[in-house]
């Protein structure tokens, strides 16, 4: 592994921790220590963001001509895929999950580069028709300025390359802070962007816990935008952060995403998506598909079917190509995980697989717990309410259309949702119904560089990708200007 460990990039540079201090990753398969990575603290974000600050305030980055900072987008693209492998392998060590799984995401990665390398130079602004004589307006869109991006430790890249490319792409300088628990890919994506060469400060990377270097970050009177995913309640305590300077903010919050499949669906399929759609990376995805919501007449077939699934789904090392699902990502997690699933017993939840650590003698070092299902959900139950970011299915009836859509739209949370159906009027008219920022028609999971991703109600507030993603980076100016000015004489 050519990592640099041990360090942070700040301002150009790769330095220390000025506490000196430095913090062990471990691999959540066997809790073996794979890296040793600097522990940033206060004193490092504060002097990432001057960094940030001065290199923003000198317009340098900002001035360069919009395909100019696409070129350099493009080129941290091709790094990227020069080293995809590295970059995927270093993801499953410090996630768990699997090997396909994680080069997947690093073509995801790229593509969103390449995107946003392409859409840098396609904004040229409007020309408004002014009701004013004479005069010539225009609105033109500008970067914010320096920008604090905090990621989580699911999909700890990607959710760094949705911030990071569009954020350069519109001229901003970036902090970025990943999940202290796995940094390493972030660490190495720094160093194909300084191989790129962006100017001096205009992005730098910070390491440390969230409630200090991230909670730094957040309060900064210098940081003009707050860029976050993670969980709900560290987003609405950055809400309040961004209250005191009135900073913009953008938050990627968690879901618990709706799956309804109606009986005239095509069953073989949305039985296997039905599976993927929660069990993917052992459930640790904010869109998992962790209430499946089904027709009464096909629901114990349904059950049946895919509780035969479940028993073959084949836990292990994400380095071995028959492994279908990964660990949890710490002790911590799967303690919660553990809990929610005794809540759901206790609330008279049906267990019907799963619900406990696997026996099996290879799994034991690691964070493993297996694929479990629950029927007999009920929408007031907490199992079903709260995001258990988990490998962990509730099922829930429903005999009507009207039922699913009110069914699937009880929720704080609005982050995606899917429909399984045969006729696509239904379909469009259920899609319309769920109050969700993504609604997948016969398939689950899709996402891509070219369509806007993020949340309605709690899910969050803001969107990525897409060129939604783009103008969130951005402010709008209008200028006008008049072309024969002469006095008005309104004060004699
Ligand atoms: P988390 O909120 O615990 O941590 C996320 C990041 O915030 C980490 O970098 C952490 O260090 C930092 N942080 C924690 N406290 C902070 C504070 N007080 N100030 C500033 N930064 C702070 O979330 P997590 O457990 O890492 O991630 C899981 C959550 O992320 C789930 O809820 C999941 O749904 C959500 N998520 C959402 C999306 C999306 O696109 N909507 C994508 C991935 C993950």
């Amino acid at each position: 592994m050519t990592l640099k460990q041990g360090l942070m990039f700040i301002n150009g540079e790769w330095v220390e921790s000025t506490s000196q201090k430095t913090r062990t990753i471990i691999n959540p398969y066997n809790q073996a220590s794979i890296a040793e990575v600097a522990e940033g603290i206060e004193s490092d974000a504060e002097a990432a963001i001057k960094a940030a600050r001065t290199a923003f305030d000198s317009g340098e980055w900002r001035t360069t001509p919009a395909n100019e900072r696409g070129r350099i987008l493009f080129n941290i693209a091709a790094f990227i895929e020069r080293d995809k492998e590295e970059l995927a392998r270093l993801e499953t060590l410090d996630t768990g999950k699997t090997l396909i799984e994680s080069r997947e995401d690093m073509d995801t990665i790229a593509g969103v580069f390449q995107y946003y390398a392409g859409l840098a130079d396609k904004e040229g602004g409007e020309i408004i028709a002014s009701p004013i004589a004479n005069a010539s307006s225009k609105v033109i869109r500008e970067p914010v300025g320096v920008c604090a991006q905090i990621t989580p430790w699911n999909y700890p890249l990607l959710q760094a390359a949705w911030k990071i490319a569009p954020a350069l792409a519109a001229g901003n300088t970036i902090v970025i802070k990943p999940s202290e628990i796995t940094p390493l890919t972030t660490i190495k994506v720094t160093e194909l962007i300084e191989e790129a060469g962006p100017p001096k400060g205009v992005y730098n990377l910070v390491l440390g816990p969230g409630a200090s270097v991230g909670q730094t970050l957040a309060d900064h009177p210098q940081v003009d935008l707050i860029s976050f995913t993670g969980g709900i309640d560290t987003g609405k305590k950055l809400m309040k952060s961004a209250a005191n300077h009135v900073k913009n903010i953008a938050l990627e919050l968690g879901g618990k995403n709706p799956n309804i499949v109606f009986a005239d669906a095509d069953l073989e399929t949305a039985v296997d998506q039905a599976l993927n759609a929660v069990f993917l990376h052992a459930g640790q995805v904010c869109s998992a598909g962790a209430r499946l919501l089904v027709e009464d007449s096909i629901h114990d077939w349904f059950v049946e079917q895919l509780t035969e699934r479940v028993k073959r789904i084949k836990l292990g090392d994400g380095f071995h190509e028959e492994t279908q699902s990964g660990p949890l990502i710490s002790s911590e997690h799967r303690t919660k995980v553990e809990r929610y699933v005794e809540i759901g017993k206790q609330e008279g939840a049906k267990l019907v697989i799963g619900g406990q650590r696997p026996d099996h003698p290879d799994l034991q070092d690691g964070f493993f717990y297996e694929p479990t299902i629950f029927t007999e959900c009920r929408t007031d139950m907490q199992i079903v309410q709260e995001e258990v970011f988990g490998p962990v299915l509730t099922v829930e009836r429903f005999h009507s259309e009207k039922e699913a859509i009110d069914l699937a739209n009880d929720s704080i949370y609005g982050l995606a949702g899917a429909v399984w159906t045969t006729d696509l009027k239904k379909a469009e008219r259920v899609a319309s119904g769920c109050r969700m920022g993504t609604v997948w028609i016969n398939d689950f999971h899709p996402y891509f560089a070219q369509a806007p991703w993020g949340g309605y109600k709690q899910s969050g507030i803001g969107r990525e990708l897409g060129k939604t993603g783009l103008e969130e980076y951005t402010e709008v100016k209008h200028i006008y200007q008049n072309t024969q000015p002469e006095p008005i004489h309104w004060f004699k």
